[in-house]
């Protein structure tokens, strides 16, 4: 965050004091003065932070004069400003959750220093709650919308961006888009995420996937492009290849896949022809609806066999996959899923297609991140093809890798381009570099150590509350409830969490009795809450609001309780929180 400091003579001194605060705590600052104890006017002060604001060259401002009153009555002429001074960190905490505020002013006479730094501490740490308050701020805007200092303003960013409308920010050009981005934001912020597939990615890997890449031609691969001026991009997927080989052992990799289901339709693309047998788990065992759902090309233009999971232990029945792969002489096979909690044998897939004379494929979008940290075996030894996302537990952007043995390296990088795709989505493929570079880090493999013991924790509480976890357990992010004895659906427990700020999905269950649409399960993943540093104790507590919710299926009372303490927790464990203040 950047921050724009200033004062007059009588707030000089703890200007200075302040100061040393965030440099300490690596806050972009500018100080515009004043510079000595000699006499300043405040207007000047305030006007010359309100222009730096203005012009956006910092997130916030801070003001101090001697009892910052005429500090924030100077500082508050100005449209878009929202300056609030405060004696005391309630209020400082307040004027960020109810009024956005975006200039702290304070009083260098009224105020000790500790208590200075602890409202400026408290201020700089409480993101906006939006909500209502969003509504009652664009009252205020819209009382003074006709003022002289406004059309100055007007004028002030008119100048900084010459009126040109690709300087003007999102919120400027398309306020509707704007806002229900914002309101996204907030949702994230104030609920928590478990849905098994989804996760946060950082902050840097945001910024590649936000950049002006999304405008570049790319057709081809590194050296061997079809458009020009792609000497950077060459750098970039580059990056992006090199990184993948590294992390995951690879021999071969093709980042462009636009997503894991491109990656999946490219492996097939490039060794199967239509009406080929393959081999892939059921989609009602955990499989995935590219691994030969009726619904999806992979069941329409292949003969699928589906596998499944033993009735008794629910893990994968080895002996079955033998059985079929023998009977039917598939030409692929495929290993993965999306709602299986277990370690895969990918040893034994390997037997058993080679006894069959199959190509083997795993598709580790789920666990690639737990792989790429060693806590998952991994199959690249094993498979002549492996696919991915890089956007589940592996915290990247939205997007897909397969990962091959060198032999097959032409034949999969003709099978994306120009058999399936166009253009590469070049901003997200250096956002993919960006995770992978994460993913060699110390903390990334304490996160994914952590997203595991998190999974496990959740898993054994809801045991504890009598209810059914499928397998018996997780080894991995994930863990899959059945609620059949409690006498609910999936769909009832989905719509009742929602309610109550946790977002999770209906699942099918092995061997379920009910439809796709109400399912007796749901699957419960801690990749996300994970990321906003939520740990043990933290997991006990969500199981204990999750337990709550379900136990009280019907009861408003209780989602609105439910939601409150979600909401208290949220805040606690932030996520994104500068991107909650944008104004609206
Ligand atoms: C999520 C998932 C995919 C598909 O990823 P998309 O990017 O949504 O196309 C493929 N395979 C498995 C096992 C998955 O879980």
């Amino acid at each position: 965050m950047s921050i724009v400091i200033g004062s007059d003579h009588g707030g000089w001194e703890l200007k200075e004091f302040l100061k040393i605060y965030l440099e300490n705590n690596k806050y972009h600052i500018e100080d515009i003065g004043c510079y000595d104890t000699e006499s300043v006017d405040y207007p000047d002060v305030a006007n010359l932070l309100v222009q730096n604001i203005l012009a956006k060259k910092s997130d916030k401002g801070i003001l101090i004069c001697g009892t910052g009153i005429g500090m924030s009555m100077a500082a508050n002429r100005y449209k878009g400003i929202r300056a609030a001074l405060c004696n005391e960190p309630m209020s400082a905490r307040l004027s960020r959750e109810h009024n956005n505020s975006n200039v702290l002013v304070l009083g260098g006479r009224t105020l000790g220093k500790d208590m200075a730094l602890d409202i400026m501490k408290t201020w700089l740490m409480t993101p906006f709650s939006g909500e209502r308050h969003a509504r009652r701020l664009a009252k205020i805007e819209e009382a003074g919308k006709d003022s002289q200092n406004n059309r100055k303003t007007d004028q002030v960013i008119k100048k900084e961006t010459n009126g040109n409308i690709h300087s003007k920010s999102l919120a400027e050009v398309d306020p509707e888009m704007a806002k229900a981005i914002q309101q996204e934001t907030q949702r994230v912020f104030y609920t928590l995420e478990m849905i098994a597939s989804e996760n946060f990615c950082s902050e840097a890997v945001l910024e590649a996937q936000g950049s002006i890449l999304t405008n570049k031609y790319a057709e081809g691969y590194p050296a061997k492009r079809y458009y020009g001026g792609c000497e950077y991009m060459d750098v970039i997927e580059t990056l992006a290849i090199e990184r993948a080989k590294k992390l995951f052992g690879s021999e071969h990799v093709n980042v462009q896949p636009h997503s894991g289901t491109q990656a999946n339709v490219a492996v097939f693309f490039s060794v199967l022809k239509p009406g080929d047998t393959i081999l892939g788990m059921q989609l009602s065992h955990g499989g995935h609806l590219t691994h030969g759902s009726p619904a999806n090309l992979s069941g329409k233009y292949f003969q699928v066999v589906p596998y499944g999971v033993d009735r008794k232990t629910e893990t994968i029945d080895m002996e079955q996959v033998r059985n079929l792969a023998k009977a039917h002489q598939p030409k692929l096979i495929i290993v993965g899923a999306s709602a299986y909690p277990r370690e895969f044998d990918w040893k034994t897939f390997r037997q058993i297609a080679d006894e069959c004379g199959a190509f083997l494929m795993a598709d580790i979008a789920h666990i690639a991140g737990l792989i790429a940290a060693d806590l998952h075996s991994s199959p690249v030894p094993y498979c002549d093809f492996v696919t991915t996302t890089t956007h589940k537990t592996l915290k990247g952007p939205r997007g897909g890798v397969i990962m091959c043995k060198k032999e097959f390296a032409p034949k999969i990088d003709k099978a994306i381009f120009p058999g399936t795709q166009g253009g590469p989505m070049m901003h997200t493929i250096a956002a993919k570099g960006v995770c992978f570079k994460e993913a060699f880090s110390k903390e990334f493999k304490a996160y994914q150590q952590q997203v595991i013991s998190n999974a496990k924790v959740i898993a054994e509480e809801m045991q504890k509350g009598g209810f059914r976890v499928v397998s018996g357990g997780t080894d991995n992010h994930l863990v899959l409830l059945d609620l059949t004895s409690k006498g609910i659906s999936g769909k009832e427990a989905e719509e009742a969490l929602d309610a109550s700020g946790i977002t999770v999905n209906k699942n099918a269950i092995p061997f379920d009795t009910k439809g796709s649409r109400i399912t007796s399960g749901i699957r419960i993943g801690s990749p996300a809450i994970s990321s906003r540093g939520m740990k043990e104790p933290e997991m006990t507590y969500i199981s204990s609001l999750i337990k709550d919710v379900l136990n009280n299926i019907g009861d408003k009372i209780t989602y609105k309780k439910i939601k409150k303490s979600v909401k208290e927790l949220c805040i606690r464990f932030p996520v994104y929180q500068s991107r909650l203040d944008k104004p609206l």
